[in-house]
């Protein structure tokens, strides 16, 4: 069984832990660097991914987080993909540019900051709509031509693959529907 190392500093690291046994997968909450080495993938969950920053560089995570990214499998859900992103702004911050998007925290704007909606996935994730929670998410403002769109949303990328990584702004961890985490977990 392929074990998926959950980034556990902060956020909703508990929800993706339950996500990932049932999609099938094994689950280790990863709080220090030598847990790198014991996992086969990582998810860098939802939360606020400027405290994240902090924690990791208050752990001395940057690096091995950063190095572990270069080889292996990562997928970050909304906190997660600001810190995988290339650029951050709204405000800028620091991130790893492991995946060539362009994200604008908080996006959808303060008023109006949450929501679920019904999304179509484009390329083989199945026929079905699934239910997407949007948090205070960020928008995927640019995607680079490697970057293969899985969904979107009101035309901005929510659901994005890129070589070893995907990112999602929305959190498929909140739902019952497995189909992403299932597709995260076929990466490994
Ligand atoms: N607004 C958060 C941030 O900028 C992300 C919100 C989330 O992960 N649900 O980091």
């Amino acid at each position: 069984m392929k074990k998926v190392g959950i980034l556990a500093l902060q956020g909703d690291f508990a929800a993706h832990e339950a996500a990932v046994v049932r999609a099938g997968g094994a689950a280790l909450l990863v709080r220090a660097a030598r847990q790198f080495g014991e996992i086969d993938g990582l998810i860098i969950p939802g939360g606020e991914s400027s405290t994240m920053l902090r924690l990791l560089h208050y752990d001395n995570l940057m690096q091995p987080l950063a190095q572990f990214a270069r080889e292996k499998q990562v997928f970050g859900t909304c906190a997660g993909v600001i810190l995988l992103a290339k650029t951050v702004t709204s405000p800028a911050q620091e991130s790893l540019a492991a995946m060539d998007v362009d994200v604008e925290r908080n996006a959808y704007g303060r008023q109006n900051e949450s929501r679920i909606v019904a999304i179509e996935p484009e390329a083989d994730m199945g026929a079905d709509k699934f239910e997407a929670v949007f948090i205070r998410a960020p928008i995927i403002r640019r995607a680079g031509a490697s970057v293969k769109i899985l969904a979107r949303y009101n035309g901005d990328p929510v659901l994005v693959e890129q070589g070893l990584h995907m990112g999602a702004t929305f959190h498929p961890e909140l739902t019952t529907d497995t189909r992403v985490h299932a597709r995260f977990l076929a990466k490994l």
